[in-house]
């Protein structure tokens, strides 16, 4: 005879589960598995990361941080850089920019260039390759590219609050030496004239703004303003107006992982954005922002552990924006 007085702990009146126990709990089980993809070694110097690292920091609207394993571990961040350099090409170009880059999944991998000729090099969106070179270029116009670069790793230095970030250079050359791909996409862009400066010059600051290195808890402060209307709400800082980031966040979830995207959505139903170095930035809008780094991918070229721990997250946490 079951006890009608005893609490029912999933009902409507079940304790808030705690985070930094959830968290710890997320980053023990992520270390236990064996299944951790495949680091990405088309970037020589990415292959030389250590597979089995895990890492995870959540960051919630009170500034609470929740940290699991590696997460005081710098990594490259390669394409979550894109998130950034959208918000930053946003301010400066406004609308302007979609002119150049469209807002639609491309339904194809990250490095694809079959779209392009279709559509007259105009890239489906700014997070696959052409997209975030096309967006880096106008970063980049009226500048030389070392302004432009500084002017990205000083704005990731701001929203980290932290002026230690660095560009790991070693992964920015191996990159360079191999970009085969990205200099087809960014010559065959030029050729339609989606490219204002000199095809050498945008990929040399592509390439180094991915190569940017951050931990876990500097991505997670980074990515903040996105999960709060645009701004800090520990200092009150505004980054960017609320519909901006709530565009941000549309476009983030819808092609955030590439092809991948609609199963990023479905397994862990947050705003992502995901990098070949392991990385994902995450927001949870109004609750928190959240970073992740194992750097084992699955076929798409996103971190398999990375959403598998968020998939668990969201789901003890009850932070999927479609619902329980
Ligand atoms: N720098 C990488 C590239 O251009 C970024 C790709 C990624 O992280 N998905 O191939």
């Amino acid at each position: 005879m079951p006890n009608r007085d005893a609490p029912d702990p999933d009902g409507p009146n079940r304790k808030a589960p705690n985070l930094k126990a959830v968290v710890r709990e997320i980053a023990d089980e992520m270390r236990q598995r064996t299944d951790r993809g495949e680091v990405a070694s088309y970037i020589p110097e990415l292959a030389r990361v250590d597979a089995g690292a895990f890492g995870m920091a959540v960051i919630d609207a009170n500034g609470n941080i929740a940290t699991g394993g590696d997460s005081d571990v710098p990594f490259s961040i390669q394409s979550i850089s894109k998130v950034f350099t959208l918000t930053l090409a946003l301010g400066k170009v406004g609308d302007r920019l979609w002119r150049r880059v469209g807002r639609e999944p491309s339904g194809s991998p990250f490095n694809s260039i079959v779209q392009l000729e279709r559509e007259c090099g105009i890239p489906r969106n700014p997070f696959i390759n052409a997209g975030a070179i096309a967006v880096t270029d106008l970063i980049l116009s009226g500048h030389q590219p070392r302004e432009a670069l500084g002017e990205i790793l000083r704005f990731m230095q701001f929203l980290a609050d932290d002026a230690s970030i660095t560009i790991d250079n070693a992964v920015a050359a191996s990159e360079q030496r191999t970009g085969f791909r990205n200099s087809a996409l960014a010559n065959y862009m030029k050729s339609f004239g989606v490219l204002d400066n000199p095809v050498d010059y945008t990929l040399g600051v592509y390439f180094h703004h991915c190569a940017i290195a951050m931990t876990c808890r500097q991505l997670a402060t980074a990515g903040r303003f996105l999960a709060h209307l645009g701004r800090n709400p520990d200092t009150g800082m505004s980054v960017v107006p609320p519909e901006r980031a709530r565009r941000i966040n549309a476009i983030m979830l819808t092609c955030g992982h590439y092809d991948g995207s609609g199963e990023f959505a479905y397994r862990v139903g947050l705003p992502g954005k995901s990098g070949v170095g392991g990385g994902i930035l995450a927001v949870a809008p109004g609750k928190a922002s959240i970073a992740v780094w194992s750097p084992g991918l699955d076929a798409a070229g996103n971190s398999h552990l990375g959403r598998v721990a968020l998939e668990a997250l969201t789901k003890r946490m009850g932070w999927s924006i479609f619902g329980q």
